[in-house]
């Protein structure tokens, strides 16, 4: 028996990039635990962490690609799948144009450095408009404010939470997802950090979450409603005379605007949202009166119908209380490999809106459509109707809005393929699967994550285990087709862009990145600046220190000020005033972030789904007794486009009126995901609707559905 070695890795799972010790013996996994030595985690990790070597070795993860003949998958060699990709895209685009042929990257993409190099090639090399992906299930409205307000899509802050003495957070629940557009790994941790020193959290959710329960205080709020409450709080604010601090005021286009704005608000906003116009003043002269403060929202923020309203809104509170670019407030990153000066003018100037989809003219940002046109896309017949279909590590089916009709839909396509390990509701209507290597066989480098981590930090994890032969990874297959795209009678580019595309490795690219960024050693930082090889020497990755104030050098708008006001927020404040409420027998239906479930996927691993039934409907004692329901009993859900049956879980957690739903569940494939299939659940997203959208973004709008529950 070989001899247990150590392996350091940053977890790829989610955004919270978790230092992990791998103890292996060759090929074989001892043990996975927390790397003290990881000096962004400290050791922090999640039960997901562990899971990585079963999702390794799990029996239904398909090694080879496969091919559907007569309804049943039949293994192939790599040059026929290939072949088989190729001539069905080329297929399907000559006959009914280039728009034909679909793409849906799903996120697991961001956490793979793979597909974040070469996926963007491929994608191009489709020359389709019709282009989606989980951006805009759940963080559109974040990149479309930092675009508009700070001048580039990925000029997103993040609190300083190491620093601050006042957390306030809306819809988001950290002690479960250890942040997401902010990576903190650790956030217990931190948290306890941040009450030791006096400091406060205030937790503004429709549930009595994980988070909340730790916090010194939390308000119950109605789904939808958040944008109000914020409004309010500005309001107060301006009213009581406050405005940012001179050289942020200086730095800064259009308060006049603000103050203008704030003149015509109704003298009470709070009426619909559950929480009273006192308590909504209150909040904001404590969160003005804090030593520092930030103000930080996310997922349930991000997913109704003014997430991107609410983002603007957080911005502002931010920044008229002084809380911006400030230790302790609201902070950008200097990320080690600075993608937002990578991306350059594609993140500036590209401006939303440069072409629309086919049917309800919903305008691409960044070069994509928003995920919730995907259906009406593929089931409208006309010119430019979606007639194929390609996933890459995604399962839009149980992800996105009205995934049940989604998937019918799937089976009216011609052609589908996918780029996955497994089987599952999507990936089960394609003709060719193509799988790529797993975690544990790639290499890692966190591209997105470090751009959005609460403290400066660089980490590069060599690949563990040695792949066989016969698998490609991502990236491998994202190069091939994209080569076999271009030499099938595209445009090519020129000799020496295919030059550098041949000669490029992921490791190479990013050797390159390293160089040329901040710290790099063809950079100003100092003599033996970084390099990937001097990232290797450090296997437990490099403290770059905490977050720094950056501004005005570090925006991207061309009269390097933040724009206050973006166009599109008159309108929208408009539009919130009449939003429409609930009518009495209806409840509003939100989802929830469970610890041992990622998303859509990960449900195929027996130890994460040990335990009691978790995908059950959370409802408040009040509204179970009004309607005479018994906690366990199976309901059944309705909204306007689906209904579901789910077991009850009677709830003081649940605001009154007020459900909720896990998502990630309704597994019902009978292929693979064996495990999976027996912990199937319902999918929430057979009730959420493609028709709900926040405005300015087109991001789907999954929280505060309507539903009757029976
Ligand atoms: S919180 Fe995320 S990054 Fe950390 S161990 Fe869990 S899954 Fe991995």
């Amino acid at each position: 028996m070989s001899q247990i070695k150590k392996h350091f890795r940053t977890c790829n799972l989610c955004e919270a990039m978790c230092g992990l010790v791998i103890e292996h013996q060759g090929n074989q996994i001892v043990s996975i635990k927390g790397d003290p030595e990881d000096p962004f985690s400290q050791g922090h990790i999640c039960p997901k962490a562990v899971a990585l070597q079963d999702l390794h070795q799990d029996p239904d993860r398909l090694r080879k690609p496969v091919k559907k003949v007569n309804g049943r998958w039949k293994e192939i060699a790599w040059p026929e799948a290939y072949d088989l990709v190729t001539n069905g895209i080329k297929e399907v685009q000559q006959k009914y144009g280039n728009d034909a042929v679909a793409l849906y990257q799903g996120n697991p993409s961001v956490h793979n450095m793979g597909s974040m190099l070469y996926g963007p090639a491929f994608a191009r090399s489709l020359k389709t408009r019709n282009k989606f992906s989980a951006s805009s299930v759940d963080q559109l409205p974040h990149h479309v404010v930092s675009q508009h307000m700070f001048g580039h899509l990925m000029m997103i802050p993040v609190p300083d939470i190491d620093r601050t003495h006042y957390l306030l957070m809306l819809g988001a629940n950290p002690m479960v997802s250890n942040g997401s557009l902010m990576t903190c790994g650790g956030f217990p941790r931190r948290l306890k950090a941040l009450q030791d020193r006096g400091g406060k959290m205030v937790v503004i959710d429709p549930r009595y979450s994980e988070t909340a329960a730790k916090a010194h205080k939390h308000l119950f709020i109605k789904p939808g409603t958040d944008a109000l409450l914020l409004l309010e709080m500005v309001k107060t604010l301006i009213q009581d005379g406050m405005e940012p601090p001179e050289k942020l005021l200086g730095m800064t286009q259009g308060w006049q605007q603000l103050l203008d704005l704030v003149k015509l608000l109704p003298e009470d906003l709070c009426p619909n949202t559950g929480i009273d116009k006192a308590s909504a003043q209150q909040l904001a002269r404590e969160f003005a009166a804090a030593e520092t403060a930030v103000c930080y929202g996310r997922m349930g923020v991000s997913t109704q119908p003014h997430g991107s309203l609410v983002q603007w809104l957080i911005h502002i509170l931010n920044l008229i209380t002084g809380n911006f670019d400030q230790p302790g407030g609201a902070m950008f990153t200097k990320p080690a490999v600075d993608i937002a000066k990578a991306l350059g003018k594609n993140g500036t100037e590209r401006k939303q809106g440069r072409f629309a989809s086919r049917i309800r003219q919903l305008p691409e940002f960044f070069g994509e459509l928003p995920v919730a046109a995907l259906l009406e896309e593929i089931i409208t017949p006309g010119e430019g109707q979606i007639k194929a279909l390609i996933t890459s590590a995604g399962n839009p089916v149980l992800s996105t809005p009205q995934g049940h009709d989604l998937g019918e839909a799937l089976k009216t396509l011609e052609f589908q393929v996918a780029i996955d390990i497994y089987i599952n509701e999507t990936t089960r209507h394609a003709q060719v699967i193509l799988p790529p290597t797993t975690g544990l066989e790639t290499d890692h480098y966190d591209l997105a994550f470090h751009t959005f981590a609460v403290r400066d930090f660089t980490k590069f994890s060599t690949a563990l285990i040695k792949p066989a032969d016969d698998t490609q990874h991502d990236w491998q297959i994202f190069k091939t087709l994209t080569h076999r795209l271009d030499s099938i009678g595209r445009k090519k580019g020129r000799w020496w862009q295919r030059a550098f595309v041949r000669w490029s490795t992921p490791r190479r690219l990013l050797d390159l990145a390293l160089r040329f960024g901040p710290y790099g050693q063809l950079n100003s930082w100092k003599p033996g600046g970084l390099t990937l090889s001097r990232l290797r020497s450090k296997p437990h990755g490099i403290d770059l220190g905490a977050l720094k104030p950056c501004l005005p050098a570090r925006l991207f708008t061309n009269n390097k000020c933040i724009q206050l006001v973006p166009d599109f927020i008159s309108l929208d404040i408009t539009k919130l005033l009449s939003y429409g409420q609930a009518e009495n027998s209806q409840l509003l239906l939100i989802g929830r972030r469970q610890l041992r479930s990622n998303n859509s996927w990960m449900h195929n691993i027996p130890r994460l789904m040990k335990g009691a039934e978790r995908c059950t409907l959370l409802m408040n004692p009040r509204d179970a007794a009004s309607r005479h329901l018994q906690h366990g009993q199976k309901v059944q859900v309705t909204s306007r486009v689906g209904s579901i049956p789910i077991t009850l879980e009677i709830s003081e957690q649940m605001m009154p009126g007020v459900v909720s739903i896990p998502h990630g569940w309704g597994h019902q494939t009978t292929e693979t995901l064996s495990v999976a299939q027996s912990h199937g659940g319902s999918s929430i997203n057979d009730l959420t609707d493609t028709l709900e959208l926040d405005g300015p973004s087109g991001n789907a709008a999954f929280s505060g559905i309507r539903v009757e529950v029976e």
